[in-house]
């Protein structure tokens, strides 16, 4: 066997007694020096302030049916019952019955409820964190509909403000916040790479006119390891003759400010996002093929902006759809059978499950579904920030093994999908299982195809 034939992610410990596979460490990240005892007080606090009227009927509404459990692929992966959705609010339900209940009162005088401790919380950053993609599965499944995934969002926020978040996912936040992007595309690094794609492959790449109908985002991981999604967007708009623009004050459609839990931090890159498309005069905003960017700027960038946005938002998926029913995108027939895994954040949160099946119908491509589709389809294991997280990736593998066989038993000749964060996390479990099969993303598949004009 030679050394190339050797899984480098999990290397053999050769010193040990016998051989044996090295586990990562089990490990709890702290931000900030608060001593513990404030932090479990700050994350109570703040638990307790998200509690609306909404999460109080949740907490009040679970029949402990357990059918969550089957729904989640951490839990089908492992079969731990820790990983049952109900029970990663464990921290949160047990501060709301405390301190906000109808019973609260009762609670504390009895001490029914024990005080949260420091140790449950660094026990519970795993369960909201490393095993939670936020993917909703476990909410069309609930028989009382509890929204697990915004519980699970909600917690977060109190997470991060006793400084109680995984390490990495705190970094790539902080950066972005410092910074504008989690991944080092600050606008220098974006202007640049716009220049060098438009050099390289002789495509008119506008950035930074002053006005302009149609504003177009990229994520973090499209500007960094996925150029040609950059191309590939520049392509269409300019194929469409649209009036169009990336800004360098607002191109960065990435939230990790959403998903390590900062609302300051998210509504700071909501906001540069909102401010740059009103600042070109857009009557359009184009989200690109990032899921949870997704989320955070067509459902949640209005409140944020705390009235109705002054522009239409579209997922590319969404756009690209409206253009190919309308006869605007001309595309060559692809002639070939493939299969679609809708992104969680847009096909079952967002509910743009359609448009990318307009798409593949324009492409001339034969879909083959997977057998738990569209709405129910299987997470890939990488969203909500799991990706990011090192510790997390043992348990984020045993998951992605659910996803490989829903693409196997299709049999089909293509994988595609529209999330970059998806095609990151499948690239990286192609990698580590040695698969033969690579993500497409539906955006560059159009890009390749379009017809002269
Ligand atoms: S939202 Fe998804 S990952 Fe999170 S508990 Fe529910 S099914 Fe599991
Ligand atoms: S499926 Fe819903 S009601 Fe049943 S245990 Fe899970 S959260 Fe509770």
């Amino acid at each position: 066997m030679s050394t190339a034939d050797i899984d480098s992610t999990y290397p053999l410990e050769l010193d040990q007694p016998r051989f044996s596979v090295k586990n990562p460490e089990l490990r709890y990240d702290k931000q900030g020096d608060m001593p513990d005892a404030q932090r479990v007080e700050t994350a109570m606090r703040h638990f307790v302030k998200d509690f609306g009227a909404v999460a109080a009927t949740y907490m009040e509404s679970c029949i402990h049916c357990g059918m969550c459990a089957e729904a989640c692929h951490f839990y089908v992966a492992t079969e731990d019952p820790k990983y049952t959705p109900i029970w990663k609010l464990e921290p949160f339900k047990q501060a709301y019955k405390r301190e906000a209940g109808p019973f609260a009162a009762i609670y504390r005088a009895l001490n029914l409820k024990k005080k949260v401790t420091v140790e449950q919380l660094e026990e519970w950053q795993e369960l909201l964190y490393d095993s939670c993609t936020l993917c909703g599965r476990c909410t069309l499944i609930c028989p009382m509909g509890i929204d697990i995934a915004s519980l699970v969002g909600l917690a977060r926020h109190g997470m991060n403000q006793a400084g109680l978040v995984p390490h990495e996912l705190w970094a790539v936040a902080e950066r972005a916040k410092r910074e504008g992007s989690p991944l080092g595309a600050t606008p220098k690094v974006f202007k640049e790479r716009c220049e060098w794609l438009a050099d390289d492959n002789e495509v008119e790449i506008f950035v930074d006119k002053p006005q302009a109908d149609v504003i177009a985002a990229m994520s973090s991981i499209e500007i960094m390891k996925y150029p040609e999604s950059i191309v590939a967007t520049a392509k269409i708009l300019n194929h469409l003759g649209l009036n169009w623009t990336f800004r360098t004050d607002g191109y960065e459609a990435t939230n990790f400010g959403m998903l390590s839990g900062n609302s300051a931090w998210q509504k700071d890159m909501s906001m540069k996002l909102i401010d740059a498309t009103i600042a070109a005069g857009a009557k359009l905003l184009i989200l690109p093929e990032c899921g949870h960017a997704y989320g955070a700027m067509r459902w949640q960038g209005a409140n944020i902006y705390g009235k109705p946005l002054p522009f239409r938002v579209l997922h590319i998926s969404e756009f690209l759809a409206e253009n190919t029913k309308n006869g605007a995108l001309k595309i060559k027939p692809l002639g070939k059978t493939l299969t679609f895994h809708d992104p969680c954040q847009v096909s079952r949160r967002g509910g743009a499950i359609e448009a990318p099946r307009e798409v593949i119908d324009g492409l001339g491509a034969e879909l083959i579904e997977m057998h738990d589709t569209k709405g129910l389809n299987w997470c890939c294991g990488g969203g909500g920030g799991v990706v990011t997280i090192h510790r997390a990736d043992p348990i984020r593998y045993q998951a992605f093994q659910i996803k490989m066989k829903q693409v196997d038993d299709t049999g089909a000749e293509m994988l595609v999908s529209s999330c970059s964060n998806c095609r990151q996390t499948f690239d990286d479990g192609q990698d580590h299982f040695h698969w033969d099969k690579t993500m497409l993303s539906l955006l560059e598949l159009v890009a390749d195809n379009l017809e002269d004009k």
